[in-house]
Order: C-alpha cells, then structure tokens, then sequence
C-alpha cells in the first residue's frame, strides 16, 4: 500500500472451480496461492536490505509477548491483530509468553539461537532491551547478535515500533494501527542494520542501548509517568504537562566526540576500560577517571533542562526526536536543552517534536549534535537516568556507537 495512507486489513476471497475432482481442484487451488506467495516475495528482492529468507536460517520465529506491557492487553491484541495476519503470511513462530522481568533475558542468553530465524518481542522498548542484553551476554554474542530481531508494539513506550513505521516512509499512525503496520512490516521480513550503543556507568558491566538515553527532563517524565500506563501512550504527554509545572535545572558535566563524515577512519580499538567482557570492545572510550582526548567537544554549560541521545528517529510513538536518523548511520543524534528556557518555550519545542519540527523552531536554548561518543558527569548526587526508557544507576557514565553491530526487521 502507497503511503500516505493508513494500512487496513482486506479480506479477499478467491474460489477455483477448473476441475470435477475436488482433490485435484484443491491441489491446483494450492498451486495458484504458492504461486502468489512467490511472486509477492519476488518483487521484495528488488528493495534494498536482505530478506530473512535469504540469511539462510530456520524460518521459525520466537514471539515473546510480556502480557503485563501497556495496558496489560498484549495477548488480547495478538489474538485480535497478529496471530491470522503471521498465519496467513506463513511465518511460522512459536508464543513465549514472559512471566517477570528479565525473564526474556535470560531465556535468549540460553538459548538454541540455530532454531531460531529471528526473535521477535510483542511489547513496549523494554522487552527488547533485554533481548538485546541477553544477546550480548552470551560468550557467542558476535554470531548471537547477528539474529535478526522484530517488534510488534503492545506497551506505553513504542519508540522503535513508530521509528521503524516511519523508516517505511509511511504517515504517522498511533496504537493498534501501529501495531498492524509493524506486524505487515514483519511479514515482508526485510532485515536491516541496527546501530546499538555501549554505556558505560560507574558500576556494573556494560549495557547495550538501541534507542535513547536520557537525563534530566525526559528521565524524569519517562519514571514519573509509569504512573499513568493505563493511558498508554498517551502517558508521556501527561506526565510532560505534571513535570512542566514542577521545570527545574540539572548539573552536570557533558563532552562528545562529534561524528565525522569519514567513517573509515575507525580509531584504534582497546583504549577502553573493557575487560574481557562479552560484546565488542570500545574503540573511543577511556576509563572514566581519566582525562577527555583533545578531540572531545566540552560542553561550556553546566546547567541543563535535559540531555537526550538518539540512536533511531522517535522518542514515543508521537515524538519525532531525531527526524533525519535512521537505523544504521552510526549517529548518537545527541540533544541539550540549556537551563534559562521558559515552560512556555519548552512546551512548544515538545509540540513540535510531534511533528520531527522542533529543530525548526530556532530555539536559541536547544542545542544538536551527531556524535559518536559522550560523557556525562551529574553533580548532584540524586536523580534518574534512563537508557531506553529504563533507570539505570545514576551517576557517571559514557557511550559509544557500534554503527550496524545488530539485525532489525523492518520491512
Ligand atoms: P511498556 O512500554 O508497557 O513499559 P515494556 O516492554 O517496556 O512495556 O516492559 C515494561 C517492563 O516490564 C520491562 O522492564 C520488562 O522487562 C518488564 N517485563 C517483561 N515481562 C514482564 C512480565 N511478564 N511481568 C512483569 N514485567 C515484565
Ligand atoms: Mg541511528
């Protein structure tokens, strides 16, 4: 379907009546729906990226569904939207259904990934962090990452299920809408590239992150409005509203390493302060108690409404964050609001946002970046960080790109 306009299911029934004999009417009935289902996967090869059915895999997909994401109606709208269209699309899959959090991360982490042709996760952001957590974790993880992954979005924060609708060129469509258009988009089974983003915080191993990290203004909405999940989406513009009347300054230290054209020039691996940890090591990154190279940009504020690093095109399903990203330009799109900027001009840079409009606005206190590396140091000694909308330990922390290290079905 063009776009532009919304994807709706059409239910078209075809009948053959060639032969008397309705076993050899049934086989040449067989035959024609073969024969279209062929065709239509004939036309895909022309489009750029590969078709799952060429990365030579078992076609069978693993759908993890977290029952509990978004409104807690996950299996109602697998029932209702995805189980027919998956089964009729012939993408065969097997339903997890997870039990508790990280019960996904550690199911992939011991997994047989040769049974498996993708995983794919029926829920909000959160459920695929794990996945891609458990992933990197695994002592295969440079073969186990290479698993194409695909969502279908039933949570509150559907930030890659609306960036990848949007990769497709397709207008702006919310909730189940989405949820159709992402489940079409997993049936063509087009696997694209996927930057994932290493975070470096003051203890613990390191995270992947395939969206977004945040502090300050957007950390706090995103933890405050868990809240009002029973609005679903519709929850980030609540609590934006609540943490408005309440706008306050962040200190901090922040410094990045901007992102250069030249891609080939890939700086010297195994400065970092990675031990022999799963996942690659950081080529950019020094341990975080040493000093910054001269290539680094600091940033001469240090008081922030909010930090926010972008490594896909929206923020929610209704925020267009980082418009011109896509999956795998080895961007951290990295945006800063200084402190000093009215409610009212907050206000408007998030309604533009709906509409990716927001670098437009020329606000004099919004400030964007592509960078390939960051550091940030929070002064006070409380407070939310988020990496793909889920709170990590607070305190200081790095990151870099690993342009294209995952597989994404797109579509
Ligand atoms: P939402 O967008 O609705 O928040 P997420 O996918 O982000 O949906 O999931 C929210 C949290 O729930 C994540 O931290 C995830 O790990 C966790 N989770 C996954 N499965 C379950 C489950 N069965 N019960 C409770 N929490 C779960
Ligand atoms: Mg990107």
């Amino acid at each position: 379907m063009s776009s532009g306009v919304s994807r709706q299911r059409a239910e078209q029934c075809f009948r053959l009546s060639s032969l008397q004999d309705p076993r050899a009417n049934l086989d040449e009935a067989e035959k024609w729906a073969r024969a279209v289902q062929e065709r239509a996967a004939r036309q895909q090869y022309l489009r750029d990226g590969m078709l799952m059915s060429e990365l030579s895999r078992p076609s069978r997909m693993m759908l993890l569904v977290n029952p509990q994401s978004g409104k807690g109606q996950a299996l109602t709208l697998y029932n209702n939207h995805i189980q027919r269209m998956l089964n009729e699309a012939g993408v065969t899959h097997t339903l997890v259904i997870t039990e508790r959090q990280n019960h996904a991360r550690e199911l992939v982490k011991e997994a047989d990934l040769s049974q498996w042709g993708a995983l794919v996760i029926m829920s909000g952001d959160g459920l695929l962090f794990e996945v891609i957590n458990g992933l990197l974790e695994r002592p295969d993880w440079e073969e186990a990452i290479r698993t194409p992954l695909g969502i279908l979005p039933s949570g509150s924060g559907n930030a890659l299920a609306a960036s990848i609708h949007h990769y497709s060129g397709s207008s702006p469509v919310s909730s189940e809408e989405l949820l159709v258009s992402c489940g079409f988009l997993l049936c063509q089974g087009l696997v694209a590239r996927m930057d994932l983003v290493s975070i470096h915080l003051s203890t613990g191993p390191r995270l992947f992150s395939f969206l977004s990290l945040a502090w300050g203004f957007v950390a706090d909405v995103d933890i405050e409005s868990e809240k009002y999940r029973h609005v679903g989406a519709a929850r980030f513009t609540v609590g934006t509203l609540v943490r408005l009347a309440s706008l306050r300054v962040y200190k901090g230290k922040l410094a990045y390493l901007p992102a250069t054209e030249d891609y080939s020039k890939e700086s010297t691996p195994s400065r970092s302060d990675t031990k022999a940890l799963a996942g690659p090591p950081d080529s950019l990154l020094l341990p975080l108690d040493q000093q910054l190279p001269s290539d680094w940009v600091v940033v001469q504020e240090e008081d922030f409404v909010l930090m926010l690093a972008m490594y896909q095109s929206h923020l929610a399903e209704d925020l267009l964050a980082a418009p011109d990203a896509t999956s795998d330009d080895g961007v951290i799109h990295l945006f800063y609001v200084r402190a000093g900027i009215s409610r009212a001009a907050l206000l408007k840079l998030f309604l533009a946002m709906e509409k990716g409009a927001h670098l437009a606005t020329n606000c004099q206190h919004l400030v964007h970046a592509k960078v390939r590396a960051l550091r940030l140091q929070p002064y006070s000694p409380k407070g939310i960080i988020t990496v793909d909308g889920e709170v990590v330990e607070y305190g200081p922390l790095q990151a870099e790109v690993h342009r294209g290290l995952a597989r994404l079905i797109t579509g």
